[in-house]
């Protein structure tokens, strides 16, 4: 029995069962690292890079002290954005198939109110969200922690660069003393500390190096003035030909305005940032995802811990600031083996921050000049997919094979037409071959899906 492998816990046959179902089959090192000491009810200070597995290090140590038979929220989980609760809420979902009668609710904004008190009035054991919304439940009385066993902080730097500080501790208050309190970070900046020095209680500290290679990401630097970030952006684009990439911006604004220009340049883009409606958000999440988007443009909140695979480029229109910031930025591309760029445009006032990153990386910046980049001018990014609409959702108890069937039967298209299907609480999405388009909306207009008519559109 090797110590990263998880029958080395003392865990039930059934959860054991249920990693090896989900195809776990060893221990990250997290998780080898983290969960013997969550098992143990110990206080946890957790930081480790994107990917490496912390839902799982507190989701399978905290589920053991559960007890399924006290109907209150005893297991508390605080993400900084409502994504990342999803991905979370789904994760645990996945951990606690093996332990019957465990009921996880997930407390976000921009979802029905009503609904979550509901929920929490039937009982919830787990219960996963945002500070905001989740101070509003307490507010209101509609949430009540004093059964409290354990509460998580997840993404705990990104939920106070978005200024979440004060809330968390007016939802801490209100937890009992004796709990157990885990810390997940991927970074650790004083502010991070201090929070940790007043809410934790004789933590132990885990740290899982992050694992860049030169090898895996490549990067460059390209000085420009100003005025020249725009078109030297465009050669990037033209030069390295990257079939997905995330454009890291600073502000709402400049992500449209980059956004923008690339569209008009034949590059087609979508921005992200915490400023769009819910649903906007989501469509954009949607479209990156099922391939019929390939270029985004994002600030670092809308960008976090998106699960976003096989991401060829990373490209820093400005520097940040802080160069632990710039490490997670680049190590979305080269993952799995695959072989990333990291490419950053900075202006002379910005030579600290390049500085800064050299210190950090304790290697030099490679400073490329733009000039020799070899532009293919009639480069373009236009997704052979694009993202169909409809008015049925889960609440339609629709299924991704219904839609699928649909398409296939009916509708006449062939199965390599049709990607990756979504699907929502009242809206469904579906990426489809561009070329199948006209088919598809000329079958909906009359067509069915489980004998239901529905009213699709293409977004753009
Ligand atoms: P993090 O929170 O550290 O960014 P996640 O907890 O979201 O990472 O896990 C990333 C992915 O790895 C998820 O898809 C999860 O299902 C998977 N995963 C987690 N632990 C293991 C494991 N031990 N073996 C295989 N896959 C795992
Ligand atoms: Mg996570």
């Amino acid at each position: 029995m090797s110590g990263d492998s998880f029958s080395s816990l003392p865990l039930s046959k059934a959860q054991l069962a249920n990693l090896d179902s989900l195809g776990y089959q060893k221990m990250t090192p997290i998780q080898a690292q983290g969960i013997p000491h969550v098992l143990q009810g110990k206080d946890l200070i957790a930081q480790a890079k994107t990917g490496s597995g912390k839902t799982a290090t507190f989701g399978i140590g905290l589920l053991n002290h559960i007890n399924p038979r006290f109907f209150g929220v005893q297991v508390l989980v605080l993400c900084p954005t409502r994504e990342l609760a999803d991905q979370v809420g789904k994760e645990l979902r996945k951990l606690v198939r093996s332990t019957p009668n465990i009921k996880l609710v997930l407390l976000c904004g921009g979802k029905p109110f009503g609904f979550q008190k509901d929920s929490l009035k039937h009982g919830a054991h787990i219960a996963v969200g945002t500070p905001g919304r989740i101070q509003d439940h307490l507010t209101r009385e509609t949430l009540n922690l004093e059964g409290l066993k354990a509460l998580v902080l997840d993404e705990a730097d990104r939920m106070l660069d978005m200024g979440f500080a004060d809330v968390i501790n007016e939802i801490i208050e209100q937890t009992p003393e004796n709990r157990q309190t885990l810390l997940f970070s991927a970074t650790y900046p004083d502010t991070i500390k201090k929070m940790c020095h007043s809410v934790l209680h004789e933590p132990v500290t885990v740290k899982v190096e992050a694992e860049h290679h030169d090898s895996v990401i490549e990067q460059a630097f390209y000085q420009v003035k100003e005025h020249q970030r725009n078109d030297t952006l465009l050669a990037l684009f033209e030069h390295y030909q990257p079939e997905t990439t995330v454009v890291f911006c600073h502000t709402k604004i400049q992500c449209n305005e980059v956004a923008r220009f690339l569209d008009s340049h034949n590059i087609e883009a979508l921005a992200i940032h915490g400023d769009l409606e819910q649903r906007d958000r989501d469509q954009v999440l949607v479209r990156f995802a099922n391939k019929s988007c390939s270029v985004l443009v994002a600030t670092d909140v809308a960008a976090r811990g998106l699960d976003i695979k096989s991401l060829n480029a990373v490209i820093n229109f400005e520097l940040p600031r802080d160069p632990e910031i710039y490490v997670h930025r680049i190590g979305r591309t080269g993952r799995a083996g695959e072989t990333g760029i990291a490419l950053s445009l900075f202006i002379d006032s910005e030579k600290m921050r390049v500085k800064a990153v050299e210190e950090y990386q304790d290697k030099p910046c490679v400073i490329e000049n733009p000039k020799a980049l070899n532009r293919d001018a009639k480069f373009a990014v236009h997704p052979i997919m694009a993202t169909m609409q409809i008015d049925v959702g889960r609440k339609n108890k629709i299924r991704a094979g219904d839609i699928l069937g649909a398409l296939t039967g009916d509708a006449g298209l062939a199965g390599s037409q049709i990607g990756k299907i979504d699907i929502f609480e009242v809206q469904s999405y579906i990426a489809i071959d561009r070329k199948a388009l006209r088919k598809v909306l000329d079958y909906f207009a009359d067509g069915k899906i489980k004998g239901r008519s529905v009213r699709a559109r293409m977004i753009s």
